[in-house]
């Protein structure tokens, strides 16, 4: 079998890639002609790619690798469970140890009676889980018409079928039949690009209002569950006014449905607390996580759910479970990443000190010409690019160009950091130190001045 060489010249290496791989999120052709970045090793929170450039990845990958790159300790507890016990499926009446250590941590870690995992590989099939979940629950209850469950426009959930369908992304839904029957969506929090001449506090009570109307438009007898992530992360970093989750809170109590909280990003130290929910205040029924669980290491997801919604699922035969369910290898990182995460103190260093010092250097960047707003909670930050920062304008470009033309100057100055529309994004992993942040926050700036040139000599200022 012949295999390309690792160190094959970076040409060679991104026509083979062209040739066979299809690539996520991505515009195909479009990759085709420009070549992929191949990126080869990492260390803390720096990658090397194939020609040799350090970038700074100001993304933890894809929002994921929270205790940073090369942890040695978390490849040797996968060497380890691979030798001891590779898999073993926890289908059948049969568990394995590293399952019921990782169930039994994850329980101690979760706030209230949050004590109960059902694992899957990714947080797609985790929050898949929450859909039949939540429908199990209310049938089991004898109330199987309250089947409806509620997620945001521009929410994020995942990418599979059910997944997406919960998520709100309309270039998502346009593609392949989504959504799936029995979900609907309401409008997001986002003030900054929403909220009109309203102030931050009216326009949050207002969105999560429109939850109450969803309900009583829908029926209180017909709806299940309300799905969000704390802080939404894929639809571009938007931070809820304060006034939004405790009458979300409210609303949920009373009509008596399910509250998910989607921690996929937040979970595991990214808002400064273990949850995102913890930071916010809400008491989730269910948690869907994933993503920070392994740091990344290994794909594992779950979720965990309360006291009462356990009872009412063991009171029937599940029907519903993946190969990989509690992977013994995946679990094994886990527990390592979490103890990593625990013994050496990362959440609490993000909540007490480099957490606000990202903060504080992160919002200087809003005195800048193209920036309207920065706003950052623990280590998940956006930026809003405008012409006019006055009236929050939108650029007349296409959305997302000028963003796309920030992101592009970032990556050349070897930085990673994303654009959702117009926003730009970091959430670095956990581990980088102060002199990391004053490196993130000085090549973002170069990288602004650079897009600000550009979007002025092309007109779109
Ligand atoms: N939920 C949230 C909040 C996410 O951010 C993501 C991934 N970005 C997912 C679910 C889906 O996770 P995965 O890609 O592991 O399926």
């Amino acid at each position: 079998m012949a295999v390309i060489s690792p160190n094959a010249p970076t040409a060679e290496l991104q026509a083979l890639d062209a040739a066979h791989h299809l690539h996520p999120f991505t515009h195909g052709a479009g990759l085709r002609d420009k070549g992929a970045r191949v990126i080869t090793r990492a260390e803390g929170v720096w990658l090397t790619d194939s020609e040799g450039e350090r970038i700074l990845d100001a993304m933890a990958g894809l929002w994921c690798v929270n205790v940073g790159y090369g942890r040695k300790e978390l490849a040797a507890a996968a060497a380890r469970q691979m030798e001891e016990l590779p898999y073993y499926n926890t289908f059948f009446q049969t568990t394995h140890v590293p399952a019921i250590q990782l169930a039994a941590k994850l329980a101690e870690l979760a706030p209230g009676d949050l004590n109960h995992v059902f694992f899957a590989s990714s947080g797609s099939e985790a929050n898949d889980t929450n859909i039949r979940l939540v429908r199990t629950y209310w049938a089991e209850k004898g109330e199987p018409q309250r089947d409806v469950i509620i997620g945001r426009w521009n929410g994020y959930h995942g990418s599979s079928v059910g997944s997406g369908s919960l998520g709100g992304m309309k270039g998502m839904h346009a593609q392949g039949g989504m959504p799936i029957p029995g979900i609907h969506h309401i409008d997001q929090p986002d003030w900054w690009s929403e909220g009109g001449d309203m102030s931050p506090e009216d326009f949050g009570l207002a969105r999560a209002r429109a939850l109450e109307a969803a309900i009583e438009r829908i029926g209180p007898d017909r709806v299940g569950a309300f799905i969000a992530e704390p802080v939404q992360g894929a639809g571009g970093v938007i931070v809820a006014p304060e006034t939004y989750w405790p009458e979300v809170q409210r609303i949920v109590d009373k009509y008596g449905i399910l509250l998910i909280a989607d921690e996929v990003i937040c979970g595991f130290g990214r808002t400064g607390n273990w949850f995102g929910s913890q930071t916010l205040g809400v008491s989730p029924h269910i948690m869907t996580v994933a993503k920070g669980l392994s740091s990344g290491y290994q794909p594992i997801g779950g979720s965990i759910v309360n006291d009462e919604v356990a009872a009412v699922i063991s009171g029937t035969e599940f029907n519903h479970g993946y190969t990989y369910s509690g992977h013994p290898v995946a679990c094994a990182v886990a527990l390592e990443n979490l103890r990593i995460l625990e013994e050496e103190g990362v959440v609490d260093r993000v909540r007490e000190e480099t957490g606000p010092y990202l903060k504080a250097r992160f919002e200087e960047l809003a005195d800048h010409p193209l920036v309207g707003e920065a706003k950052i909670v623990g280590m998940m930050g956006s930026i809003a690019l405008t012409p006019d920062k006055a009236t929050r304008a939108p650029f007349a470009a296409d959305a997302g160009t000028a963003g796309y033309i920030c992101r592009e100057r970032c990556f050349a100055n070897n930085l990673v950091m994303r654009h959702v529309g117009d926003r730009m994004i970091v959430s670095p992993p956990l581990v980088i130190s102060k002199e990391e942040i004053d490196t993130l926050i000085e090549r973002a700036r170069r990288s602004l001045d650079e897009a600000h040139a550009q979007l002025t000599e092309q007109g779109l200022m």
